[in-house]
């Protein structure tokens, strides 16, 4: 036989042991998964070192060469680890991660269904000011088949001295508008102990950027049975966003909708900058439901309608958009909230694009 054909000989019989030996090493990671199930449910540690040592010993005795023990001891150890990995990695996810639960969380308010497939608009003014300013708006919102009614009585403000919302009385108010045109109530609560009292008028939390860190108040968010609505903190990465979300979820409260309202970067142009690669991206780590706030994001009227397509185009699962009757003379966000004439145009636009159907047009994994 010819040296070339001999070797091609042995690269084939060569291919042949590599796939034996990946087969074995799966079966093998096969295996140590149930020996791994079967330690959970004793409640043992999964890594045994004595056991280790005690295979490692075994080997090396029945090491037939040409390798040499170390290299025996070496190649084996790389096999234990990467089997101990896989279990690790099950156990590192979180609850809020699609390696948990593969489908999609959707949560439903109203006889809104958020994160099934069709993007739902929330709307609302920034504050909660006064009775005609609600009733106004929930008019104006009704119009639109607006369901879910979002305004702010306990305002967090950069300064003390402005406006911080009508607080409990902003409730009622907010509560009572929703109740006369149908609408379900979110609404952002600032102290853990107003969560309690806070179930009485709202339908879901919101939990604002500057609190998206406040573990006491995650929480106590998690002890209820309310959906919360849990904002991007300005200056979060998108994994602190997903463990605050956690906070939630791990004491039994599933039902979280996230939130990216934008991060805080150099750029001025914008109030803050929308991060809107975090949406796919957020789809794609998690199940739960993933909506865009157009006007905290973009602080700008005039660019909303293409940030909100944007933002429907990427994936999110709803928008939410600020509405008063009167923004000139509102008490917070003045000249980002769209007048109700604005919003209706808005509404139109996104109808007639198609945004609004269903299913976003890119495919998430
Ligand atoms: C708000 O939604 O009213 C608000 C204050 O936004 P953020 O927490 O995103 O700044
Ligand atoms: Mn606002």
């Amino acid at each position: 036989m010819k040296t070339s054909e001999r070797m091609e000989e042995i690269r084939l019989q060569l291919d042949e042991i590599n796939l034996e030996i990946l087969g074995l090493l799966s079966r093998r990671a096969e295996l140590v998964q149930e020996i791994g199930e079967l330690k959970k449910q004793k409640g043992t540690e999964r890594f045994d070192p004595i056991r280790e040592k005690e295979m490692l010993d075994n080997l090396v005795e029945a090491n037939p060469g040409p390798f040499d023990d170390n290299t025996v001891r070496h190649l084996f150890k790389q096999i234990f680890q990467a089997s101990l990995g896989l279990m690790e990695e099950e156990k590192k996810a979180l609850l809020v991660s699609r390696k948990k639960q593969a489908q999609d969380t959707v949560i439903e308010i109203n006889g809104v269904r958020i994160g099934g497939g069709q993007p739902v608009i929330i709307a609302g003014p920034c504050s909660v000011e006064t009775r005609e300013q609600m009733d106004t708006v929930g008019a104006g919102l009704q119009m639109q088949g607006i369901k879910l009614l979002r305004g702010g009585a306990y305002k967090p403000r950069t300064s003390p001295y402005d406006f911080q919302g009508l607080g409990k009385k902003g409730l009622e108010l907010i509560r009572q508008t929703a109740d006369k045109y149908g609408m379900a109530v979110i609404s952002e609560i600032v102290s853990p102990s107003d969560i309690e009292m806070s179930l009485d008028y709202v339908d879901v939390i919101q939990i604002g950027a500057r609190n998206m860190q406040n573990f006491e108040l995650l929480k106590e968010a998690g002890n209820v049975r309310k959906p919360v609505l849990l904002k991007r903190g300005m200056s979060a990465t998108i994994e602190e966003l997903l463990f605050a979300a956690e906070y939630i979820v791990s004491r039994g409260n599933e039902r979280v909708i996230l939130c990216e309202r934008g991060i805080r970067t150099y750029e001025k142009a914008t109030r803050n900058t929308l991060d809107i690669s975090a949406v796919p991206i957020l789809k794609q780590e998690s199940h739960l439901p993933v909506i865009v706030d157009i006007t905290h994001s973009t602080g700008r009227k005039d660019i909303m309608f293409p940030i909100a397509k944007a933002a429907l185009a990427v994936g999110a699962d709803g928008l939410i958009v600020e509405v008063h009757p009167e923004p000139s003379v509102a008490l917070s966000d003045a000249k980002q909230q769209m007048d109700i004439p604005e919003f209706n145009r808005f509404m139109k636009g996104l109808q007639e694009s198609g945004y609004l159907q269903g299913v976003s047009p890119i495919a998430v994994k």
